[in-house]
């Protein structure tokens, strides 16, 4: 499809440079270092290390680089099953394909849109019954929204199944004052182009286990063995990220605060404008957590506010205004079809429910105030035509 308008398109999130990112190349041009390795990559490290209070990091060519590695780490293979939350980009579970396990959906519950604890727990006492405990559980935080750790953790650590934090959308999140990302045996971040850092492409695997993520680095460099000449006795991947793209994720980390609060008040504006439409219901921020708010995502009920989702989304982007539907499950997806799936309640899948009403609006930090205000009013402007040609067929 071509283009609708000639109006300046607004993005759902696009990378927003500081400008000190050149700074960072200059260096990595003017002593070049321009492999994936260098001062710029050891300084991120530390610094995403420091910053989220784990013991170590590894830097990484992306975040799904990263989650293959924890599942590589884990022992992960073939016959393995793997437990992984359904609400999520397709990233979260490719890797346990690329092992040749099994994947094993789990719904969301609606507090947090994230992984369901009772349907976990219904998975478990299914996988003891069946004497085949999973491997690892993947779990995501959606949207900056952290999932219910504390349940989520106690489960796992009954069955002593380790936890991968699936952190890529919420690197400065904060869950009962303890950043997110901290709370599995490894946490993952990504630093893609629509994250709320960016260094084009990257990701990070962090963890307090140094020993498995010093692994983790000979597995990211072809996992060739110290020896004088080459030599390899495992088969290893191509993973590690460029001095350069380090050097442009230092000047992102640093302005990671400033980046939160954009994405913070923007979810903010949009909730003073549009909460008080009927039918307009904003993804919750639990209590004692702290989101990035990385997308500002709310659930549209089409009976009360006259409109659906898939209306808004195309008088969106009629306008040129970049929003997208909720990630659709993975239980949903084609390529998944016939793989097993524990909704949050026999009777109710949560993820179908948000999937099906839900909706993500431009959230990028460089979005200015006016470009929100005309996403705010075309909102405003289009639920109310539409109530007003309900109440004249109503009439
Ligand atoms: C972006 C994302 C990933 C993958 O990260 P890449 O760096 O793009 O490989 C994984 N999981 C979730 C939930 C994501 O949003």
């Amino acid at each position: 499809m071509g283009q609708i308008t000639d109006k300046k398109r607004i993005f759902l999130s696009s990378p927003h440079m500081s400008g000190k990112e050149l700074k960072y190349i200059k260096e990595a041009f003017e002593t070049n270092w321009i492999a994936p390795l260098g001062p710029n990559v050891d300084a991120f490290e530390e610094e995403v290390a420091k910053y989220v209070g784990a013991s170590e990091a590894v830097a990484l060519s992306s975040g799904t680089a990263a989650i293959h590695l924890a599942l590589s780490l884990l022992g992960v293979g073939k016959g393995d099953n793997v437990f992984c939350s359904s609400l999520t980009f397709i990233a979260s579970a490719n890797p346990i394909m690329y092992q040749g396990a099994e994947p094993i959906f789990i719904d969301s519950e609606p507090d947090t849109w994230n992984m369901s604890p009772q349907a976990l727990r219904r998975a478990f006492d299914d996988a003891m019954e069946e004497g085949c405990l999973p491997k690892a559980v993947i779990v995501v935080n959606l949207y900056g929204q952290s999932a219910k750790m504390d349940e989520i953790i106690a489960i796992c650590d009954q069955y002593h199944v380790p936890v991968i934090e699936d952190a890529a959308e919420s690197l400065g999140s904060m869950y009962k004052g303890k950043a997110s990302g901290t709370f599995g045996r490894f946490g993952v971040f990504s630093f893609n182009g629509n994250k709320i850092i960016t260094t084009s492409g990257g990701g990070m695997l962090i963890s307090n286990d140094r020993e498995a993520l010093q692994k983790a680095r000979f597995l990211a460099t072809q996992a060739r063995d110290a020896a004088p000449h080459y030599q390899h006795s495992q088969i290893g991947y191509n993973y590690r990220l460029s001095n350069i793209l380090a050097g442009v994720g230092r000047a992102q980390l640093e302005v990671l605060e400033e980046r939160i609060q954009s994405r913070r008040s923007i979810f903010n504006r949009y909730y003073e404008e549009l909460s008080g439409l009927p039918g307009f219901m904003f993804m919750p921020e639990l209590e004692d957590t702290f989101s990035n708010r990385w997308l500002t995502a709310l659930l549209v009920n089409e009976e009360e506010a006259g409109i659906s989702v898939k209306e808004l989304l195309q008088a969106l982007s009629e306008e040129n205004i970049e929003a997208r539907p909720v990630w659709k499950p993975l239980h949903l997806q084609p390529v998944f079809e016939g793989v097993h799936y524990y909704p949050h309640s026999e009777a109710e899948s949560v993820s179908d429910f948000l999937f099906e009403n839900g909706i993500c609006l431009p959230s990028g930090s460089n979005m200015t105030d006016e470009e929100l205000d005309t996403v705010i009013n075309h909102i405003k402007k289009t639920v109310l035509k539409r109530k007003e040609r309900m109440d004249i067929y109503s009439a």
